[in-house]
Order: structure tokens, then C-alpha cells, then sequence
């Protein structure tokens, strides 16, 4: 089958096509700066490796779904001879609330449910609709699939993803944990199970999903226990920009001593935050940190250092969780790359017999056991692919219906 795999967000889209028997990339790209006038379209024939860049204006997510579609089926470029040999589509889909807990095919009510969960993610669902919405005019009666970043998660328990909040604004509002980059989580955590040669039935794994967005879950026997963000992925870790926990009552105090309203302060908490925030406006980019803490650049140190304390906290917090940890994955931009990073987090682990191998952690983007032979748990570099998580759910969901 060829799977089209959709991730629309706010100004951008980015797609892939992927042949699901040989689970290869056919095609793949981004549609940048959706509705500006400078907007443009990246797109990459996987056999040909080149870049192809056109700059066009594309005004709606409608428009970019026709320029990714001309592209992926036109003579030149193209990958397939029409759209006819496109046989289904998977859409990420944000949040998904308490109405779904797998991924779904996109059917009217299905596509009701995913609207009734816009209060819960204002910037995300609609845009998703939109994605959604378009393949459905254009692509006429194909199969298409839902695939939500919040679903994988909602096997929490209560006591895991309440707050201690007044329970009426729960029932009334369902304000609870639900949790972020369950694709990522759900496909890294199988993944270490396979890789280490174990059934994820037995095991106990933390996945570190550490990227511009980072979380944080605790896995048992394959399901999500606990996990870092909240009821928006801005709880939990520090990130690029975003804050991670803090006391609310800091954002009392910003409004009345800061002269700031509500919008200033979620957009320092969303965009000037997290280690951008914590470098002084340095970087909010690992790469960038990295090279300032190896010149003694005292923001990036401090950055980087509040980043590893808080993972590693996290990390003890979910060994308590699940009363035991039988392996921990690393991946994302920085848990794959950032081989200081994963040292600099492990160090805070030796209660847990944690011993790092200091050469094979210098690993980049390749699946490796980092830790050393006598380390107590297995530590793993993991490198995530939500597209092909995304294409494999879709087909799971298409052969079964
Ligand atoms: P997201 O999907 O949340 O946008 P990614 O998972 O792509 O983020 O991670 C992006 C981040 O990964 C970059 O901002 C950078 O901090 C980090 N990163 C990427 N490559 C490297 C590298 N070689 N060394 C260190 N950090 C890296």
C-alpha cells in the first residue's frame, strides 16, 4: 500500500509518502509559511535525493494539499503516475481527549468527536480538521486515518492523570493529564523491547522523548503509566521555549507586579522560556548550547544543567512509579544526538546502577545500547519515526475495516 501521511499544523504541513510493504519513504517534504506571501514547498523524491524548493504562494492548507498532491504525481518529480495509487491517508491528529484511545478511521462521526476536542487543543484540532477536511474534497472516498498524539496515554490511571484540583472541574471540563508525543512513546518504547531482545509484556521502560518538545513517559507491560506533559504539552520538562512545571502562583504574581495580562505570560511561558529562556536569549537549539558550553559560555552551562536535573528528576520520579525501571530510551533531536546531554542526565542515575558506555555514546541517530556491560539497566539510543508509526496504524486500521 502507499500511505500518505499528513501532519498539518498551524502555518506549516509536512507529508511523506511511504510504500507500508517495504516501509520506505517514496517521497517526502514540508509546506512552509502557509498563508504568508513568502510560503514555499520542500519536497525530496527519496531515489533522487535532491531538494526540490519552489516558492509559491499558498494561501490555505487546501492549497498545500493540492501543491503536495501536483507534486507527488506530476511527470518530473513525481513518485506515482496519479492519485489513484495513493491508497490511504493517516492524519496526526493533537488531542484526541478521553473520546479516543486508539487510533481511528476518519469517519463523520469520527470526525465529530476529533471537533468536540477543539477546546482542549485550539491551535492544533482545527488545523488538523483543515488537513483532514482537504484530503476529503480532493481525494474523494480513500481511506483515512486518525492518529492521535494523546491516545497512546490514555491507559493512565486516575490517580496518574488527576490533578489535585476540585473533582467538579474535571467532570465539568475534563482539566486532567492526557499527555503528548504518544506516537513517539508507543513506537520508541516497542521498539527498545525488540531491541533488546525482551517482551515489552515484562519490561519497564522510560522513554525520553527529548526534541524542541520533550516528554517523558513511564511504560509498563507496553502502556503509558505516567507521563510529563499535562493537560497542554507545556508541563513537565524544561524544553526549547516552553517553561515545563512551575508554580502557578508565579503567573499571579506576573500579572500583578509584572503588568503583564494572561496572553504576555503564556507567550513567555510557550516561546521565550525553557533553555532559550534560561541561556538569556541564546539559543533554544542543543546544537548551538552545546558548542557555547564547550567555550565556558556560563548561560548555556546553566541552561543545559537545569534541562538535565529536571529529566533526571522525571526519570526517578517514574522508577518510583512502576517500582522499577528495566531499561531507559533516549530519542528525539537531543536524545538522539546530543550525546552530552544523555551523559550529563545518566550521571544523576548511578542510585540506579546506571554506568554509561562513554564511546558508544557518542552515537548519532542509530539505534545503540549506550550503557556498559555492567550497568544494572540497559540505557538505549532509539531514533524516533512518527511517519512510520503513523503509516502502520493507518494500515492496522484499513485491513481491519
Ligand atoms: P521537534 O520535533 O520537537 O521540533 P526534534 O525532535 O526535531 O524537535 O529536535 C530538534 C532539536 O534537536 C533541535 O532544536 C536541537 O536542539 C536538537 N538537535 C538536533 N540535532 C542535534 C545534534 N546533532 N546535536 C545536539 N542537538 C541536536
Amino acid at each position: 500500500m502507499n500511505v500518505l501521511i499528513i501532519n498539518c499544523g498551524s502555518s506549516s504541513l509536512k507529508f511523506q509518502l511511504i510504500d507500508s510493504d517495504k516501509e520506505m519513504i517514496l517521497a517526502k517534504g514540508i509546506c512552509e509559511r502557509i498563508g504568508s506571501e513568502n510560503s514555499r514547498i520542500v519536497y525530496q523524491k527519496i531515489s533522487s535525493k535532491e531538494k526540490e524548493i519552489t516558492e509559491e504562494v499558498i494561501p490555505t492548507h487546501k492549497q498545500a494539499i493540492e501543491a503536495v498532491l501536483n507534486a507527488l504525481s506530476n511527470k518530473k518529480s513525481g513518485v506515482i503516475q496519479s492519485l489513484s495509487e495513493v491508497d490511504a491517508v493517516g492524519h496526526r491528529v493533537v488531542h484526541g481527549g478521553e473520546k479516543f484511545a486508539a487510533s481511528a478511521l476518519l469517519t463523520d462521526d469520527v470526525i465529530k468527536g476529533i471537533k468536540e476536542c477543539s477546546d482542549l487543543a485550539p491551535l492544533h484540532n482545527p488545523v488538523n480538521l483543515i488537513g483532514i477536511e482537504a484530503c476529503k474534497e480532493l481525494m474523494g472516498d480513500i481511506p483515512m486515518v486518525g492518529v492521535f498524539d494523546t491516545a497512546f496515554h490514555q491507559s493512565m490511571s486516575e490517580t496518574a492523570y488527576l490533578y489535585g484540583l476540585p473533582y467538579e472541574l474535571y467532570e465539568k471540563y475534563k482539566i486532567r493529564r492526557y499527555g503528548f508525543h504518544g506516537t513517539s512513546h508507543s513506537f520508541v518504547s516497542k521498539r527498545t523491547a525488540e531491541f533488546l531482545g525482551k517482551d515489552i509484556q515484562n519490561m519497564k521502560i522510560i522513554v525520553c522523548h527529548l526534541g524542541n518538545g520533550a516528554s517523558i513517559t513511564a511504560v509498563e507491560k507496553g502502556k503509558s503509566v505516567d507521563t510529563s506533559m499535562g493537560f497542554t504539552p507545556l508541563e513537565g520538562l524544561v524544553m526549547g521555549t516552553r517553561s515545563g512545571d512551575l508554580d502557578p502562583g508565579i503567573m499571579e504574581f506576573l500579572l500583578k507586579r509584572g503588568g503583564l495580562d494572561i496572553d504576555d505570560i503564556m507567550k513567555i511561558l510557550n516561546k521565550s522560556s525553557g533553555v532559550l529562556g534560561l541561556s538569556n536569549g541564546l539559543s533554544s537549539d542543543f546544537r548551538d548550547l552545546g558548542n557555547a558550553c564547550e567555550k565556558g559560555n556560563k548561560d548555556a552551562i546553566r541552561a543545559e544543567k537545569v534541562f538535565r536535573y529536571r529529566a533526571a528528576k522525571y526519570i526517578g520520579a517514574y522508577v518510583a512509579a512502576m517500582n522499577g525501571v528495566d531499561a531507559i530510551a533516549f530519542t528525539g533531536g537531543i536524545g538522539e544526538n546530543a550525546a552530552d546531554v544523555r551523559s550529563g542526565i545518566c550521571q544523576y542515575l548511578g542510585y540506579l546502577g546506571v554506568v554509561l558506555n562513554m564511546d558508544v555514546n557518542m552515537v548519532s541517530s542509530i539505534e545503540a545500547i549506550i550503557s556498559a556491560s555492567d550497568s544494572k539497566i540497559p540505557v538505549v539510543v532509539i531514533p524516533t519515526n512518527e511517519e512510520l508509526a503513523i503509516c502502520r496504524e493507518t494500515v492496522a486500521i484499513v485491513h481491519n475495516c
